[in-house]
């Protein structure tokens, strides 16, 4: 999956653009969304979402996202990145306020809370479909005024899938915030809910992996050290030899940026990662 012309390109991908937004500019200094919000869309099918968020009702109360992914981790992309979707409503978070001016918004199809049922499975009013008990989990949610106690689970392909997603979207556009809608609206709003990993995604994509060493060792004889991640690139040192230990900076394209005494780029295949 890559990013172009602020557009995801790649299997799976589909793009539908929603009448729903605001053009440009976002109110950051790059005026561009630094900031990304996790949704589910509270109803049972992705198709049902994709609709009621591409469609503008005169009436008004409309509403979008800039993404939906859906449960085999399928992504339909309704706006481009540059453009504000209405996702976030009235929000605020650190100072910050308005984060449909501040974010990507992605909604993930997932029904939310649910109530079980006298017959044993779970659903809630004016929904007719209902769910049984592995495709639910029994979790309190962080904010004790929110007092439902089964959530919808979120396959791990879904999971994945917004994982990957905001990889790449921290590495476009530099995000330095990712949160749950309940956490930017937490008076009005559950979503995602205790049972999406929130916390393990902020630690996976915004930790500043400078800062924590990741380790490896070489495990090639010898191993070309470069400036950059390609063989085209000068060598900076001496080959490494085998199981010289390095520190792993950064990834690139198959390539890894280490340490060691010195500082280059090598071919990823040749470092196991120890830890
Ligand atoms: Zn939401």
């Amino acid at each position: 999956m890559k990013i172009v012309d602020h557009q995801l390109q790649g299997t799976g991908v589909h793009f539908k653009q929603t009448p729903n937004y605001y053009n440009p500019p976002f109110k950051t200094p790059t005026k561009l969304p630094d900031a990304i919000i996790i949704h589910y869309t509270a109803m049972t099918n992705a198709a049902d979402a994709i609709k009621v968020l591409t469609t503008k009702k005169p009436e008004g109360g409309n509403a979008s996202a800039h993404l939906v992914i859906g449960k085999q981790g399928e992504i339909t992309q309704l706006a481009k990145f540059n453009q504000r979707t209405w996702h976030a409503g009235d929000s605020s978070y650190n100072g910050r306020k308005g984060y449909n001016s501040l974010s990507i918004g992605i909604e993930i199809d997932n029904v939310g809370w649910l109530i079980k049922q006298n017959n044993g499975k779970f659903s809630r009013a004016r929904l007719t479909d209902e769910y049984t008990e592995d495709q639910v989990v029994n979790l309190p949610h962080f904010n004790p005024k929110v007092r439902h106690e089964y959530w919808e689970t979120y396959p791990q392909k879904q999971i994945d899938a917004v994982f990957e997603i905001c990889e790449l979207l921290r590495k476009q556009y530099g995000i330095i915030e990712i949160l749950g809608h309940d956490e930017i609206s937490p008076n009005r709003k559950q979503d995602p809910g205790p049972a999406f990993p929130m916390d393990e995604l902020k630690s996976e994509v915004l930790s500043d992996r400078s800062g924590e060493a990741v380790e490896g060792i070489v495990n090639a004889d010898l191993l070309n050290i470069r400036a950059g991640a390609g063989v085209n690139f000068e060598k900076v040192a001496q080959p490494l030899s085998q199981n010289a230990e390095v520190e792993i900076l950064e990834e690139s394209n198959g390539w890894y940026k280490v340490s060691t005494k010195v500082e280059g780029w090598v071919s990823k295949k040749h470092i196991t990662p120890t830890r």
